[in-house]
């Protein structure tokens, strides 16, 4: 037995982190990052859970939730699950992803789909950004595929290390889709899995096609800082009803469809409950008004920050629609007098809250000695990126603001 009474735990690093955390509320008087934005049927909805007692892991909300996903993303199916990263990891395991397999991923982005790998026992080599769209290479995916694996019978074998080469995996960072086309075509000729980690671009469309359509699976997050939340969760969108059929199985304990509880493999409980289906339902119904105002915001900033020296402005590559999801500059410091860290210091000063972005995955302690194919673009992305306060609901107002203060720090 303990001999204190419990206490929460505290983590020392929290204490140096942002004002607002994965969609946290930012403290009085600072303008946040990324925060939800409730203002839809979200009361109602959550209220209709607890009216009816269906508060748990099934529920006419999850259907719906599901159903609306589907058709948003424009698949047959979608799966719901409690995170973005069980959808990721469960995506590759109905894939057939196995122990000591291979799997090509961003560099440049939140470590989740990094992890999901490692969740399902293979291990990521990381492939560098295109520095015109900051997304995965696809001409680095290429030459990786064509100079460091070889064709073992139906196999694809990495030189270096000897394992099998499985799936692609790119992530669409920060609202903007990759460039797919490419690494579809890839994909096609060296027989490969494409799972999308459409975690931060939810509304994006490439080509005019929704992102997490392209390829064999697409992946959501509804975590607190995204675009549409549901508090947590995640969902998993396919046209291939063996996969989505693979992929409600092994998130819902591989329970077969029988009374007394039989299970055809290890599974795992990673459902999404009502409530959680009703908030992000509530949510999703809001998607094109959200995405009009992000749009909206980007705008008065892609204006206000275009001729500042040193200030480089979030790209939009001409086949692609952004969401964008995080509003990010990136800082020159030769040319504009500061850091990105330094900027950041300045606005917190001035009560807005803005965040430098990842350290290259392969550089994270937690996948050090990772394989990279890299150009040192993400390296770049990271000395010099800064998301700015981009919610839903921020006053464009507040948006020029924060664009003239930037302007005026200038050294
Ligand atoms: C947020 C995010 C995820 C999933 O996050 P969860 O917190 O597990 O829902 C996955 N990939 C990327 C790129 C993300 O930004």
């Amino acid at each position: 037995m303990c001999a204190t009474n419990a206490t929460a735990i505290y983590i020392e690093a929290d204490r140096n982190a942002e004002p607002n955390p994965a969609g946290a509320p930012a403290p009085e008087g600072v303008i946040p990052v990324a925060v939800p934005c409730v203002r839809g049927k979200e009361w109602k909805y959550l209220k209709e859970c607890l009216d009816t007692n269906w508060i748990s892991s099934a529920g006419p909300f999850v259907d719906r939730f599901e159903h609306l996903m589907a058709s948003i993303s424009n698949t047959k199916y979608a799966v719901a699950v409690s995170s973005g990263t069980a959808a990721l990891h469960t995506a590759l395991m109905v894939a057939g992803i196995e122990a000591d397999d291979e799997v090509l991923v961003s560099d440049f982005t939140f470590i989740a789909p990094a992890n999901a790998i490692r969740h399902a026992g293979a291990w990521p080599v990381f492939i560098d950004a295109q520095i015109d769209t900051w997304q995965m290479d696809p001409e680095l995916v290429e030459s990786f595929l064509k100079k460091g694996c070889f064709k073992k019978g139906n196999t694809l074998i990495n030189r270096s290390s000897g394992r099998r080469v499985k799936a692609i995996l790119p992530v669409h960072v920060l609202g903007h889709p990759v460039d797919m086309n490419p690494i579809l075509d890839l994909a096609k000729r060296y027989d490969l899995i494409v799972i999308e980690d459409a975690a931060e671009s939810l509304g994006a469309t490439y080509d005019s096609k929704p992102v997490g359509s392209l390829g064999h699976m697409g992946c959501f997050s509804f975590n607190g800082n995204k675009l549409v939340t549901s508090g947590g969760g995640g969902m998993i969108v396919t046209c291939d009803p063996d996969l989505a059929q693979r992929a409600k199985h092994l998130t819902t304990q591989a329970k077969m469809p029988v009374a007394d509880f039989r299970h055809d493999r290890v599974g795992y409980n990673y459902r999404l409950t009502n409530i959680q289906a009703a908030l992000g339902l509530a949510q999703l119904e809001q998607l094109d008004d959200f995405l009009s105002e992000k749009r909206s915001i980007a705008a008065t900033y892609n204006h206000a920050l275009s001729n500042v020296p040193g200030i480089g402005i979030m790209p939009q590559a001409k086949w692609a629609s952004s969401t964008w999801w995080l509003y990010t500059i990136l800082v020159d410091p030769e040319k504009y007098g500061r850091t990105n860290i330094e900027l950041m210091d300045l606005l917190r000063k001035n009560g807005i809250a803005s965040q430098p972005r990842w350290l290259p995955l392969h550089k994270t302690a937690a996948h050090s000695g990772s394989q990279v194919i890299s150009n040192k673009v993400a390296e770049h992305l990271h000395h010099q990126a800064l998301s700015l306060p981009c919610s839903v609901g921020l006053d464009p107002e507040k948006a020029n603001t924060i664009a003239k203060l930037i302007r005026g720090f200038v050294r």
